[in-house]
């Protein structure tokens, strides 16, 4: 009788512990085999942790593993809202990168700004970017020859139009002639020489050679590599019945000096301004620059020389160097007898796409 009763009083209350199992294996299935099947998905477990907790499960599990996310879960910055954005950022390892990030969503920059942000941004700019909205910033950054450094400039200078703010900018035409020019040290085929781009005082160049007697006088000097090419081009004219010559190539300073003194005082400064460089700022000096003149016709303009050179230089390496249509950025008057040696790959380049120097420069190899 006893037992029967204890038997009875202990029946529900196994039924009752049993339940409780039940429910509390029940419950406890879900976050286990959700954290489990991240931890699956190669999450760690402290991230798996976390983003079951967020509610983030399906949304992990319906993508790829990204090893990010462990990253942005362990930031103390990390937040549950922006997750959608931080799954396409490019990450970068930073101090306060997800901090930033944040501030830059908050201000209004897409995920795609916050990428290209990084990527060209100084972390003073970020930050700077980061209590502003500039609402164009990223059409000045997109362009790829964009410098930071050159930004309050561009601002000052904008003429409707970003990529030709932007490289006209950086050519220096914001700048007045000859005001504060870059010094250029060291020689290359590539050199840039013109009203803001001065060669330092005692510049050398390479050994000089002078152009064969047939296209010159003899006393004409280009650099070995500009000789060759202008001799192959000249013999190459000749068998297609062009004479081309030589007819002035490297000067030094002192020459420039006293060419420049000599125009000054025959026709005035701003004659000098327009057609003769200054020492130090011209091409002359560097042995690549070649002026042309054609056997058949004073005036190399008209002569069928000029068309000839105009649209066969390049395949030697040369260029004509102020186009009259680039005279705003050469600030060169149209000189058409004056080429320029840069090689035959950037000459074909420039030709084929209607560039000046200066643009091809700007674009390509003013890093
Ligand atoms: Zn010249």
């Amino acid at each position: 009788m006893k037992n029967k009763k204890e038997l009875r009083l202990r029946w529900p209350f196994r039924i009752l512990i049993v339940l409780i199992g039940v429910v509390i294996v029940v419950s406890a299935y879900y976050p286990i085999r959700s954290i489990y099947k991240l931890c699956m998905h190669n999450y760690s477990f402290d991230t798996s942790l976390k983003v079951y907790k967020d509610g983030n499960y399906s949304y992990l599990m319906n993508r790829e593993y990204n090893k990010l996310t462990d990253l942005y879960y362990g930031s103390k910055d990390y937040k549950k809202e922006n997750m959608d954005y931080y799954m396409k950022l490019n990450f970068i390892e930073k101090d306060n990168y997800l901090a930033n990030v944040n501030k830059l969503l908050e201000k209004g920059y897409s995920v795609d700004d916050i990428n290209i942000i990084y990527s060209k941004l100084s972390d003073k700019f970020i930050d700077r970017l980061t209590k502003e909205y500039i609402f164009d910033i990223i059409k000045y950054i997109e362009i790829d020859y964009f410098k930071e450094e050159n930004y309050e400039r561009y601002l000052k200078y904008f003429n409707g139009n970003y990529q030709k703010t932007v490289l006209y900018v950086n050519i220096g035409l914001d700048k007045e002639w000859y005001q504060d020019p870059n010094t250029v040290n060291e020689f290359s085929t590539t050199i840039l020489v013109n009203k803001f781009n001065k060669l330092k005082d005692g510049f050398e160049v390479p050994e000089i050679v002078s152009i064969s007697k047939d296209f010159s006088d003899g006393e004409t000097y280009l650099t070995k590599e500009a000789a060759d090419a202008f001799e192959n081009m000249a013999r190459d004219a000749k068998k297609e019945g062009y004479d081309i010559w030589a007819n002035s190539a490297y000067r030094d300073y002192d020459r420039q000096q006293r060419l420049w003194d000599y125009y000054l005082k025959q026709y005035g400064k701003a004659y000098n301004e327009k057609y003769v460089a200054r020492p130090g700022f011209s091409e002359h000096e560097t042995g690549l620059a070649v002026d042309i003149k054609s056997l058949h016709n004073s005036i190399f303009k008209n002569s069928k020389e000029y068309k000839w050179v105009l649209n066969n230089g390049y395949k030697y390496g040369f260029i004509h160097r102020y186009p009259s249509t680039k005279v705003d950025i050469t600030g060169i008057s149209t000189e058409s007898w004056h080429f320029r040696y840069v090689g035959v790959d950037i000459a074909t380049y420039i030709y084929k796409n209607n560039l000046c120097y200066e643009e091809y420069y700007a674009m390509f190899l003013d890093k």
